[in-house]
């Protein structure tokens, strides 16, 4: 280490558009960054690319630090996809194409530390874990700190897909290894939103298997429902919905959306988020719904296994504006107690509680508190 520098731990957060880096001083437990280097994440084109944009990556956040690479003392990475202690890569969900998916089956924590050791010529251990185990712990931490006091929250992170994970006492539950993988859990539809899903009532998940929760509760999900919704057959249906609630279908965001879809469903997608934040829209509203009900039916499927203090939503939904977000987990409340009506399990200040997450950077600073966790371990 040179002297004038503190020891560092750097830490990066795959996502499934972009990717972070940041870096913390070990000896003052700061942060050194104020601003994460960010940049578009090369994933689609494999596991070496993406190893080679990692290490420039650190390059710059020591560049900007002043700092080489005598100064790091460990890595920590988190990727969208399950991926066990040991930094290996368990299904590709979220990471490349169909055409370079089967690249990612690759243990990518000892891909990128045999890859720091040929650039830095120093062996730096590499911790990778999944981003939603490390969102939970960073929130887990917020809530709790290091306190001992019992507890278990089940934490699902939006976006992509639908990340989870179960935190008991502080610590990341893993399980085999792949334990909280929420999004796959396949649980009923209740009668009174059969119909709502009945124009699909098969989807198949990125994991291949079918009936996922994240299947519908996702932007991948939305964007295949988008496709469907701005079909004449779609469009009728949910107006048939809005008009039996008393709520206007309105033509100019429709054709706005349609003409979006013409580049594309995901174009649609991305826009159903602000049209539903800000406008208010209640086409858009309609379509984010779904996400906020399978969340509900997954939270009432999980209580009675685990009857968790706490199910935490994180991840992109919780940037939306302070309204949506009232609205969003007010349908996650209700359906969640639609489920468990009259049941020991229903929602009460002395019983499960739904709320949103309270971290900020969720992937990058739970790795760096997972990392610091697996090396005291
Ligand atoms: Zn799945």
């Amino acid at each position: 280490m040179s002297e004038r520098n503190a020891p560092i731990r750097i830490g990066i957060d795959m996502g499934g558009s972009d990717i972070k880096f940041g870096a913390t001083d070990l000896n003052a437990g700061e942060l050194l960054l104020d601003d994460l280097i960010k940049r578009s994440i090369l994933t689609a084109e494999g596991p070496q690319k993406t190893v080679a944009q990692v290490l420039d990556g650190i390059q710059a956040v020591l560049s900007e630090l002043g700092a080489d690479w005598a100064d790091v003392v460990d890595i920590s990475v988190t990727v969208p996809c399950p991926c066990t202690r040991e930094g290996l890569i368990i299904e590709a969900t979220n990471l490349g194409t169909p055409q370079t998916k089967q690249l990612w089956r690759v243990p990518f924590g000892e891909l990128l530390a045999g890859a720091v050791r040929e650039c830095s010529g120093r062996d730096v251990p590499v911790f990778a874990c999944n981003d939603a185990n490390a969102a939970g712990q960073d929130d887990d931490f917020v809530r709790f700190g290091n306190s001992n006091q019992p507890r278990t929250s089940i934490f699902v992170t939006t976006g992509t897909g639908l990340g989870g994970c179960v935190m008991i006492n502080g610590h990341v539950h893993f399980g085999l290894g792949q334990a909280g993988e929420l999004g796959h859990v396949k649980p009923a539809i209740p009668a009174q939103y059969a119909e709502r899903f009945a124009q699909e009532t098969d989807p198949t998940c990125g994991c291949n298997g079918r009936h996922c929760t994240e299947s519908r509760s996702s932007l991948k999900g939305l964007i295949r429902r988008i496709e469907w919704a701005l079909t004449p057959e779609g469009a009728a249906f949910i107006q048939k919905q809005l008009e039996a609630r008393g709520e206007p279908f309105n033509q100019d965001v429709y054709a706005r959306l349609r003409e979006l879809g013409q580049d594309g469903p995901q174009r649609a997608a991305y826009e159903v988020r602000t049209f539903a934040d800000r406008d208010r829209d209640p086409f858009c509203l309609w379509l984010l719904e779904d996400w906020a009900i399978m969340i509900g039916v997954l939270f009432a499927n999980i209580a009675p296994i685990l009857h968790p203090d706490l199910f935490i939503i994180g991840g992109g939904l919780t940037e939306m504006s302070s309204e949506a977000r009232d609205w969003f987990i007010g349908v996650v409340r209700r359906v969640y107690d639609e489920v468990n009506a009259q049941s020991c399990f229903a929602t009460a200040d002395d019983n499960c509680k739904i709320d949103w997450s309270v971290s900020a950077d969720q992937g990058w600073r739970g790795g760096i508190l997972m990392s610091a966790h697996a090396s005291r371990d």
